[in-house]
């Protein structure tokens, strides 16, 4: 089943079962402070948190994410993507988890010629919140999973909150058992590789207290319960399509393909360090993901900077084109990259293919202009090179330095050059001039603190939600 398809149907049941279909908000958040959309539930925060009344009770939506956080996960885990589909129903005040966990259920586990997913029931799993014996009882009586698949975590594991007083609530998780190629046995709680996470379901019902972390008293009910599920896309495409990883699946595959053979390498499909070709694999997979990603945030208005989103766009596209010079290719790649994931994407995103002209525009510009980086910032390596190899072979923390702050010049490649020449890198100096500079940046954003007391509010709110908050001080590699 393709990823569209996959998403039709999604949006097809749930409207069957009273939702409205709301289109995919920008990946560019409109939230105070926040800089992109990291879950399905983002653009519905005002309903949430009672701040607007929901025009509809019931909503359901396949909204873009782009979690930076996962960056370093991206090519190595076999599940999380940059940039991301996540698949939502909603519930304004309107039913609880009595629907909740029973319709989703049924989705997953419906043949897929009655509408379905068609997933194996015995290889489901679920978590609950300890305290949270109706989710217990509501999955062990009225869905019949058997206890020994649904497992009991704490706090920090499955409750949600907004880190301030206001709603919090229990979540559960329903993950897929890939079974035991894939690692030990025990559940998810034991394996988070073999057994994929691919929903949550958020049960909004209780208010909270003051308190630090999730330290805090819960005051009493809800008047108004919600629910915000979010499933993963290409988690569930990767299952349903028979594919190792979310790299391989219908939207991403044929990136990685072009990166294959632009390079002329093989790619193999490995899945650890062990096995041969996996530094291979993983590059391929980082450039699959990140030209993806790239092509949906220019789309989305993004253009490259050294701040703030067009910071962001920077780096994926950088370390795309870095992963293909670590697999061989120095001629500008994004010309055959770039269309690739365009004719990957524009079935669902047909703005891909109708503003690919402007996209492809900043897009090759970019690549132009690291290329030209490199190519300055390699005369002064080699420069630190020669005279490293007059001393003790090591190339300074400050020349290092120098090459990254002045010639924006990743560590990575600095590290890699140094040793294709025969020296090492002082690369524990490099750190320490690394952090002395990002800590007079924060010096100066806390002087800043009055415009930035809505951003760390939000910030808060959203990596208590499970997850991921890109934040402006994000350090580049
Ligand atoms: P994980 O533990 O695997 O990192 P998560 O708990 O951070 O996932 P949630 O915040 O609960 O994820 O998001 C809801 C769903 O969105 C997940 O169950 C998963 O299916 C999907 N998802 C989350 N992060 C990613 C990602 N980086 N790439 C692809 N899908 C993702
Ligand atoms: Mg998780
Ligand atoms: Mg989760
Ligand atoms: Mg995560």
């Amino acid at each position: 089943m393709l990823s569209h398809e996959i998403t039709q149907r999604w949006l097809s049941y749930f409207e069957s079962q009273g939702h409205k279909v709301v289109p995919s908000a920008s990946l560019v958040s409109n939230q105070p402070g926040a800089m992109f959309t990291i879950a399905g539930m983002v653009p519905f925060i005002p309903y949430f948190l009672g701040q607007e009344t929901a025009p509809f009770p019931r909503a359901t939506s396949i909204q873009k994410c782009i979690r930076t956080l996962d960056i370093e996960e991206v090519g190595k885990t076999a599940r999380h993507g940059t940039f991301f589909q996540m698949a939502g129903n909603f519930s304004f005040g309107d039913y609880f988890k009595e629907k909740a966990i029973p319709m989703a259920w049924e989705l997953l586990t419906t043949p897929l010629d009655k509408g379905g997913f068609g997933l194996d029931p015995d290889r489901l799993w679920v978590t609950v919140y300890e305290g949270d014996q109706e989710s217990y009882d509501l999955w062990r009586d009225t869905v019949g999973i058997p206890e020994e698949r649904i497992q009991r975590m704490g706090r920090d594991e499955n409750f949600w909150d907004t880190g301030q007083p206001g709603p919090a609530g229990p979540d559960s998780e329903i993950f897929y058992d890939r079974g035991a190629r894939y690692g030990k046995e025990g559940g998810p709680a034991v394996d988070d590789d073999r057994y994929i996470e691919i929903w949550n379901l958020v049960f909004m019902q209780y208010q909270r207290g003051e308190g630090q972390g999730k330290n805090y008293e819960i005051l009493g009910d809800l008047p108004k319960k919600n629910i915000d599920t979010g499933l993963g896309v290409e988690r569930l495409a990767m299952l349903l399509q028979g594919v190792e990883n979310f790299y391989e699946t219908d939207q991403v595959r044929p990136v990685l393909d072009a990166a294959a053979e632009l390079s002329g390498r093989t790619y193999r499909g490995t899945e650890n360090a062990e096995q041969e070709g996996y530094e291979d694999d993983v590059r391929m997979r980082v450039v699959a993901d990140h030209i993806r990603s790239s092509l949906m945030l220019i789309a989305d208005g993004v253009t490259p900077a050294n701040e703030g989103r067009g910071y962001i766009l920077r780096r994926l596209l950088r370390r795309a084109v870095r992963s293909m010079r670590l697999l061989g290719v120095t001629e500008p790649c994004l010309p055959v990259l770039l269309p690739a994931s365009r004719d990957a994407m524009k079935g669902v995103y047909p703005v891909v293919s109708n503003d690919f002209e402007r996209i492809s525009r900043i897009a090759y510009a970019e690549e132009k202009a690291f290329l030209k980086t490199i190519e300055s910032g390699t005369a002064r390596l080699e420069h630190a090179v020669t005279q490293a190899k007059s001393e003790k072979r090591v190339v300074s923390g400050a020349d290092a330095f120098a090459l990254h702050d002045t010639f924006g010049f990743p560590i990575d490649l600095t590290l890699e050059m140094a040793a294709e020449a025969g020296v090492s890198v002082d690369e524990k100096a490099f750190r320490g001039l690394m952090t002395e500079q990002r800590e007079r940046a924060q010096a100066d954003a806390r002087a800043k603190k009055g415009a930035m007391a809505d951003l760390s509010e939000l910030r808060r709110l959203l990596d208590d939600h499970g997850s991921v908050f890109t934040g402006y001080t994000e350090l580049v590699t």
